[in-house]
């Protein structure tokens, strides 16, 4: 038998978290045509793996793929990671419905402001009009589709990198019918102009909803419309997605409401008669202020995920991803200076804030504003340790490098604010970036079993970046947080065979993706050749736009897009509608 490629003598872990056998594979088309001993077999491509794991795919549970892979298709930042499908469509965030209105992403930040100023918060809805002009001149891009329809099939000529699993989200569906008026619940009319939309989503092929309450508009949804568009997912065998809401809404809130927000999540799922919840980037319910004592942050961890086990035994069908990263995904700030980011955009450069900077009562006003817990990042309430989770990363007195506000306000004896204030004015142009926390929760969520992996972040090349105020980079899990999961994670704590299943096997089950995810004959393609001992994450935050590397090969429904180490022009995604 000849087959398109044989991969020759590699470990095969094959995605169910059984034990690594040595053996072939056989590729035929986009399908796995054998496994196991090949030796009397041939094929135009042979790969020696001798020395190398083979497994299927990586599949990255919670990203934001979607709303990028129009500009970015090559998905170069996952394929260098070894992966080869996203589920797109979190948070509540979908590049689909669109009528006369759009709803920004996370990554419009370039021209938003042209179309849509705002001093603090972003208005987060605009027209269409506007937006398709600016992204024709910026991005070079048409936005002509409306429907996930229109959408997938402008994606498809696009050719992407990896396959795409989408949902639909809830902002988008909410924006697309309340357009700006979205700050209050929805009328009957308008609940049922969304469940329209969700019902045309799910015709089109997504695989469920995703919901985003800590975000606009959705975060001004009452349960009843949440409710009713679930279900109307649930008609339609659809899952519900749910970032829950860890923060209550951005603008102006008060405290964090956390295991509060998991309970809801879980309640719309039950009253919705989801057919699954997928809780989005789960973390502690509870918060421990000031200090933290591993002791605490690891019972916290077990309560909150006693919570979940109680609603699995009560026969809910509940899975949940953990960012193998304790700050966070999508973009970072560059500078110190994008702790104070409405500032530094209103001052339009970093020169411009540290002379701003040097008026005391310009100062007050910043200082007022950010005391009356009025902007999110750096709320006293919400977020009181925000000074020892921002570092100084450039200085030229280099005493101050890789130390926190928190620390240098300590040694000079001022306080956090006048510390970030100062450094700002001393030095604009000092790098920063948000500091490590514990991994202590982190840990206990991984050794669950139910526990995927999400880096939540965005379909990129490897030049992406906000080129004006407050001057954003993709966060480093863009490029690495895959990697990062199977060295501190996977592979301490769960061992090769059990860390791949949680990226394989399981999200493949989870979302439905019945012939991928797991090693076996007549499975799609989607292959991964690579050596966990030479996989390394070449971001950091200074800059974090390295692929990653060790990799060796990797196939996409059998087109091979990654060879020799090196990325590959050809591609071989496909959205994978239900
Ligand atoms: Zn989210």
């Amino acid at each position: 038998m000849a087959y398109d490629t044989i991969i020759r003598g590699g470990t095969l872990l094959d995605g169910t978290g059984g034990p690594g056998v040595t053996g072939d594979i056989a590729i035929q088309g986009d399908r796995i045509a054998a496994v196991g001993d090949l030796e009397a077999a041939t094929a135009a491509r042979e790969i020696d793996a001798a020395r190398s794991v083979v497994t299927p795919g990586l599949i990255d549970a919670h990203t934001h793929a979607d709303k990028t892979m129009m500009l970015y298709p090559g998905a170069e930042n996952y394929r260098a990671q070894g992966i080869t499908t996203v589920v797109g469509g979190n948070c509540g965030s979908s590049p689909a419905p669109l009528t006369d209105y759009y709803l920004q992403g996370y990554w419009e930040w370039n021209w938003w402001h042209d179309i849509n100023p705002r001093a603090y918060y972003d208005e987060v809805v605009a027209d269409l009009p506007p937006v398709i002009d600016a992204m024709k001149r910026h991005e070079g891009l048409d936005l002509d589709w409306r429907t996930f329809g229109e959408f997938f099939a402008r994606l498809a000529e696009r050719e992407p990198g990896v396959n795409l699993v989408p949902l639909v989200g809830h902002n988008a569906v909410r924006g697309a019918v309340m357009g700006r008026d979205y700050r209050r619940a929805a009328d009957a009319e308008e609940i049922e102009r969304m469940r329209t939309l969700v019902r045309d989503a799910m015709q089109d092929g997504v695989v469920g909803i995703s919901n985003g309450l800590d975000y606009a508009p959705g975060g001004y949804a009452d349960r009843r419309e949440m409710v009713a568009l679930v279900k109307e997912a649930a008609n339609h065998d659809g899952i519900f997605t749910s970032h829950w809401r860890r923060t209550g809404l951005r603008y102006g809130m008060g405290n964090p409401v956390l295991i509060k927000g998991l309970r809801e999540a879980l309640e719309i799922a039950r009253e919705a008669g989801a057919p699954l919840l997928q809780i989005s980037h789960v973390l502690n319910g509870y918060s421990i202020f000031p200090e933290s004592p591993d002791e605490l942050l690891r019972e916290a961890a077990r309560l909150t995920l006693n919570l979940l086990d109680e609603a699995i035994e009560d026969g809910l069908n509940l899975y949940w991803d953990v960012i193998p990263n304790t700050n966070g995904g999508t973009l970072s700030g560059r500078y110190l200076a994008a702790g104070l980011a409405p500032w530094l955009k209103m001052s339009g450069s970093l020169e411009q804030l540290a002379r701003n900077l040097a008026a005391p009562d310009y100062r007050k006003d910043v200082r007022d504003y950010l005391e009356a817990g009025k902007w999110y990042p750096l709320n006293p309430l919400a977020n009181p340790g925000w000074a020892a989770g921002l570092v100084v990363a450039s200085h030229p007195d280099e005493s101050l490098i890789d130390r926190s506000v928190a620390d240098i306000a300590a040694a000079r004896g001022t306080d956090s604010l006048g510390t970030l204030f100062d450094l700002i004015a001393e030095y604009p142009e000092s790098l920063g970036y948000p500091a490590p926390g514990s991994e202590t929760a982190h840990r206990v969520f991984f050794e669950h079993p139910r526990t995927m992996v999400a880096l939540d972040t965005f379909s990129v090349d490897d030049t992406y970046e906000v080129y004006r105020p407050p001057y954003l980079r993709p966060h480093p899990n863009t490029y690495g947080g895959m990697v990062r999961y199977f060295e501190r994670f996977g592979r301490p704590l769960l061992g090769m065979e059990e860390a791949v299943r949680r990226v394989t096997g399981l999200p493949a089950e989870v979302f439905g993706l019945r012939d991928r995810g797991i090693l076996r004959e007549g499975k799609r393609a989607d292959i991964a050749v690579w050596n966990p001992d030479n996989y390394r994450d070449r971001s950091s935050y200074t800059e974090p736009r390295r692929y990653a590397e060790g990799v060796e090969y990797l196939f996409v429904n059998g087109t091979l897009t990654l060879s020799e180490g090196r990325l590959l022009p050809e591609t071989g995604g496909r959205i994978l509608t239900r």
